[in-house]
This record gives C-alpha cells, sequence and structure tokens, in this order.
C-alpha cells in the first residue's frame, strides 16, 4: 500500500491501519480517511483511494459513505483540473446526499460544483448552484454556511460585471456572519464589499470596509489576506488622492505579499506601484516597479495581471518618447487581452460542452432507469401472462381430461364406452394370447327394459341403468371392465378369468341385480338380467369373442332370461 507520494504522519498512520485491517466494513472509513487525508497531498492517488472507497460503499450498501467519497473523488478530480469528471463525480454524491436527508452535505456539494463552474466561466450555473445550496442552508438554519453561500454568490455576481448585486450578496453574508467564528469569513466578506465600493466610485465607504477587514486579519494573524486587503486599500487612497498613503500601503502590501509567497499579491503591489509613480512623473521607479510586475506574470502565468502590465509600460514608453516600445507593449496588450478574452469564450464553451455531456450522461442514466422500468413491466406481464398460461394450460389439461372422458366414458354411467371396451378387449386378447392365460367376456342385457321406462318413466329407466352399472363395477375385480354397450347392453371383460370362473362371476352379477333393493329407485321396480358368455380365446379376433357372447347372451334370453348362458 505505501508508495512513492509524499506523506503525512496521518497518511502513513492511515495506511498502515489500512494494511493491517481486512474486514471491508472496517476498511470503508479507513479509505475514506485517507482519500481526504491524501487530496492535499496527492491528487491522483486520492482520487483512486476515493473511488475504491466508492465502490466498496456501493458493495456495503452504505449510501452515506458512498456520498461521501464519491464527494472527496469529486474535489480530487477539480483538483487535478478534470472539470467534467469533477461534475458528474458531485452531481452523483449530492444526489445520495439528498437520498440519505443530509441537508449539510448537500449543500456543501452544491458550492463545490458552483465553484467548478465558475472556474469555468460559467456564472449562471454557479449561481444556480450557490441559490440551491443556499436554500439547504435556511432549512438547517447554519448560519456559518449561509454566509459562506451568500458571499460566494456576491462574487460569481462580482465576477460577472454586476457590483451592485454582488454588493447586496455580500452585506446579508456579512449580517448573518455574526459569531466569533465567523469572524474569517466576516474578513473575507468586508474586503469584497471594499473591492466592489471601490469600482463603484463610493471611496470613502470601500476604504472604511477595507480597514474594518484589515483590522479583523491582523486579528487572526493572516498575513496572506491582511496583503490582498492591504492591495486593495492602496488602490482605494491612490483614488482619494492620498498617493503618500497609497505608497505607504501598497509597500507594506508588497512586503507582506513576498514575505509569505503570495505571488499575485506581489504582482498586483508592484504594478499598482508602477502606475502610482507613473502618475506621479516618478518614470524610472514606474519602469523598476512596472517591469517586475512584469517579470512576475511572466514567470507565473498570471496573464490577466500581465496585460494590464503591457498597457502600463505602453503608457510609460509614451511619456517617454518612445513610441516604438510603446508601440510593442500595446501589441502585447491587445495580443493578451485578446487571449484571455479567447481563453474565458473557451472556458465557456468547454462549460458549455461539459453540461451537454453530463445532461447526455444524465439522460442516458434515465433511459436506463425507463429500461429498466420497462424490463421490469414486461417481466411483471410476463409473469401475469405465466399465470394465465398456467390457468389456460390448467383448463386446457381439464378440458382434455374431459375430452378423454367424453372420448372414453359413458355419461350417465361413468363407465367406459365402447371406444374403450373396444381397445381394452383388443389389448387383452392380445396378451391372453401372448402369455397363453384365460380370458373371459360376457354380454349382459337387461330384461325387458323397455317396459321399465314405459311403465315407470324414463328417468326411473335412467336412474336402474345408474344403478346397475355400480352394481355390475362393485362385483368384479378392479383389473376386470365393466362397459356400457349402449341402451340397457353392458359387456364384462374378465381378465385371467377361465370358462367356469368367468360362469361363477357372471351368475353372480346376475343374482346380484335379480336381488338387488330396486324399490329404492321406484316402488314396484324389479329388474333381472340375462348374460352370455364366452371364454374361448382360441376364436380369431376379439370381435368373435364378442359375437360368441352375443349369441350366447340371445340363447340367454330366448331359454327364458334371467339366465347366464356361455
Ligand atoms: P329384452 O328383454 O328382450 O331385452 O327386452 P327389452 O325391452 O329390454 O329390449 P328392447 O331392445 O326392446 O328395448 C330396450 C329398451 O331400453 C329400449 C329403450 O327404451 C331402453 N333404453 C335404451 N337405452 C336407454 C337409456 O339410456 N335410458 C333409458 N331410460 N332407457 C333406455
Ligand atoms: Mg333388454
Ligand atoms: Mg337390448
Amino acid at each position: 500500500m505505501r508508495d512513492a507520494s509524499p506523506g503525512t504522519p496521518a497518511v502513513d498512520r492511515l495506511t498502515e491501519l489500512l494494511v493491517a485491517v481486512e474486514a471491508p466494513r472496517d476498511r470503508l472509513p479507513l479509505l475514506l480517511a485517507l482519500a481526504d487525508a491524501v487530496s492535499g497531498v496527492d491528487a491522483r492517488r486520492a482520487a483512486a483511494l476515493a473511488h475504491d472507497a466508492a465502490e466498496l460503499a456501493l458493495s456495503l450498501a452504505d449510501l452515506p459513505a458512498r456520498a461521501e467519497a464519491l464527494f472527496v473523488g469529486g474535489r480530487c478530480a477539480d483538483l487535478n483540473l478534470e472539470h467534467g469528471h469533477a461534475l458528474a463525480q458531485y452531481d452523483e454524491a449530492l444526489r445520495a446526499f439528498e437520498a440519505t436527508g443530509d441537508d449539510r452535505a448537500a449543500a456543501r456539494t452544491l458550492r463545490a460544483i458552483s465553484f467548478v463552474h465558475d472556474t469555468l466561466g460559467d456564472f449562471s450555473r454557479a449561481l444556480d448552484s450557490q441559490f440551491r445550496a443556499l436554500e439547504l442552508d435556511e432549512r438547517t438554519g447554519d448560519q456559518g454556511s449561509q454566509a459562506a453561500t451568500l458571499r460566494t454568490i456576491g462574487v460569481v455576481y462580482s465576477r460577472s460585471d454586476d457590483p451592485r448585486t454582488g454588493l447586496d450578496y455580500y452585506r446579508r453574508s456579512l449580517a448573518l456572519a455574526t459569531r466569533p467564528e465567523d469572524a474569517i469569513e466576516r474578513g473575507k466578506t468586508l474586503n469584497n464589499i471594499g473591492i466592489n465600493l471601490k469600482n463603484l466610485g463610493q471611496y470613502a465607504e470601500a476604504h472604511a470596509a477595507l480597514v474594518e477587514a484589515h483590522q479583523l486579519f491582523v486579528a487572526l494573524g493572516l498575513p496572506l489576506q491582511q496583503s490582498a486587503t492591504l492591495n486593495n486599500l492602496g488602490l482605494v487612497l491612490e483614488k482619494q488622492g492620498d498617493a503618500a498613503g497609497a505608497e505607504r500601503t501598497l509597500r507594506a502590501a508588497l512586503d507582506l505579499s513576498e514575505s509569505t509567497g503570495y505571488r499575485l499579491g506581489v504582482a498586483h503591489a508592484n504594478l499598482a506601484l508602477g502606475r502610482l509613480c507613473l502618475a506621479q512623473g516618478r518614470h524610472a521607479e514606474a519602469l523598476l516597479w512596472l517591469t517586475a510586475a512584469l517579470a512576475d506574470c511572466e514567470r507565473y502565468r498570471l496573464k490577466p495581471t500581465e496585460y494590464e502590465c503591457h498597457e502600463a509600460l505602453a503608457d510609460y514608453h509614451e511619456r517617454a518618447g518612445d513610441h516604438g516600445a510603446a508601440l510593442r507593449h500595446f501589441r502585447r496588450f491587445h495580443a493578451l487581452e485578446r487571449e484571455v478574452q479567447t481563453e474565458a469564450a473557451r472556458d465557456k464553451l468547454r462549460a458549455l460542452t461539459i453540461q451537454l455531456e453530463l445532461k447526455a450522461a444524465r439522460r442516458e442514466t434515465e433511459l436506463e432507469r425507463e429500461r429498466q422500468g420497462v424490463l421490469t413491466r414486461a417481466n411483471a406481464d410476463l409473469d401475469a401472462l405465466n399465470v394465465a398460461l398456467t390457468e389456460a394450460n390448467l383448463q386446457k389439461t381439464m378440458l382434455l381430461d374431459q375430452l378423454e372422458r367424453q372420448t372414453y366414458e359413458d355419461a350417465l354411467t361413468g363407465l367406459a364406452n365402447r371406444r374403450r371396451l373396444d381397445q381394452r378387449l383388443a389389448d387383452e386378447f392380445a396378451l391372453a394370447l401372448r402369455h397363453g392365460r384365460p380370458l373371459a367376456v360376457a354380454m349382459a342385457d337387461l330384461d325387458h327394459f323397455k317396459a321399465v321406462n314405459d311403465r315407470f318413466s324414463h328417468a326411473v329407466g335412467d336412474a336402474a341403468l345408474r344403478a346397475t352399472a355400480r352394481l355390475l363395477a362393485s362385483q368384479v375385480r378392479h383389473t376386470d371392465l365393466v362397459a356400457r354397450f349402449g341402451g340397457e347392453e353392458f359387456v364384462i371383460v374378465l381378465v385371467e378369468t377361465d370358462d367356469d370362473a368367468a360362469r361363477r362371476v357372471c351368475e353372480k352379477l346376475r343374482a346380484a341385480v335379480a336381488n338387488h333393493g330396486w324399490t329404492a329407485i321406484h316402488p314396484g321396480l324389479s329388474l333381472t338380467l340375462s348374460i352370455g358368455l364366452c371364454a374361448d380365446t382360441s376364436v380369431p379376433s376379439h370381435d368373435r369373442m364378442l359375437a360368441m357372447a352375443d349369441r350366447n347372451l340371445y340363447s340367454a334370453k330366448a331359454a327364458g332370461r334371467n339366465r347366464v348362458v356361455g
């Protein structure tokens, strides 16, 4: 885990801990803290750590930690000048913070987003984010955060050439920054107020604000902030006609800027002192200040100040009568000014491009979500369809069963019908032949059944048929088959039953019908059964067995009915 990047004690300690800890849930806060600590030292390594933390948080479904990791990732990307990536990460962090209801963190993220837009020269978006942050600040009642947001809004307005609106926000910020811990914020705001008032030509008020800011920074022991305020104060004093005071103040600003290594402060002080000398006709001194300012600007690439230096130097050379040198500086001034403007334009273009990319990415996410939704709905539909299909299948099976029953069953009695009889008898005949086992077929016919219908009714006839079916089925083995052949005729297939046994079974059947309590169906009802039997499997086909049984039935009828012949 240790690498070449320079560490701080905190970074070293966290790195060691991370090596020792294995449980993902324990590693997560360490990774986050390390990413945060490293971001001030090595933004690229911090970005990688933040990415790891975000992934880990995702796998642990730890939304607050993921939001924080994304925020740190955004800051790292911002530090690495990857503005598009920074915005994307902040954006995701913001949504995660919003989802967890962490308003303070959401406000902090919105301010960070605003700074990126501001860097890209996209003031309207910067403002938009600030206002959203402000709304959250107002909701949480965090005064310090609110003051910071209001001041930043002021800066954005001021930078986009609207010093009056900027001033309004600065004043609102100032009114909120009243607690002792808000002193730095208060000083910064007073300095900002001073600059705007100077730009609006209200020098006396600008002076007062800057003096107060300076006093605060002195009390807080912040030399860099002091030097910035003194530079502004010097410019105001010059405008107020106090050249000596201005020079004194600007020299103090220069000293402080140099001692703190604040290069922009040094360049500003040199330039201001050069202009001041030039205005007073102290040309030699002016040249020294301006040359020093230009050298600093070129060295540290402070372009906006650099072109101001060329402008002042063109002025100097013109006054000195060197028109050639004046023209050279003037041309350089214009070229740089254009460059800065082009850069600003390019920044704006870049901001626009990034916005478009972001929008496309968001749209893509939405589409993905929609697709997911469509899929979910389709899945639900499919599930419903499956249920319907299962139901339909069930119904189909039931219908098929019913159809099968109808195909092979007699509707009135529930016995096998002629079709089933034909199949079974053919099969049993083949089996009996193959295995040399006996088989008997009986054909039974109710005697004088027509008279039952006639005497009692068709319904009584039907009931009698159903009772006969039950009676017959209950008297044979379950491997035997009782079928309704048609009308009041039944066929009984007696498997593995020889002639004698078959005759005994048929006799049992006949007796059962004759002795049945038919009067339960209707008073006066009685029935008998005639049976023709065939147990001869030497015949050529099962049909022949049936025909022989039928012939014997005819004989039974002829012999007086209620008997078995075969
Ligand atoms: P036999 O003793 O000679 O068999 O006389 P039978 O009256 O039983 O014979 P026949 O063939 O003349 O009459 C059969 C009767 O069976 C005719 C019909 O009314 C009756 N029958 C046939 N099928 C049904 C049915 O499904 N329900 C009712 N109720 N009667 C039926
Ligand atoms: Mg009959
Ligand atoms: Mg009949």
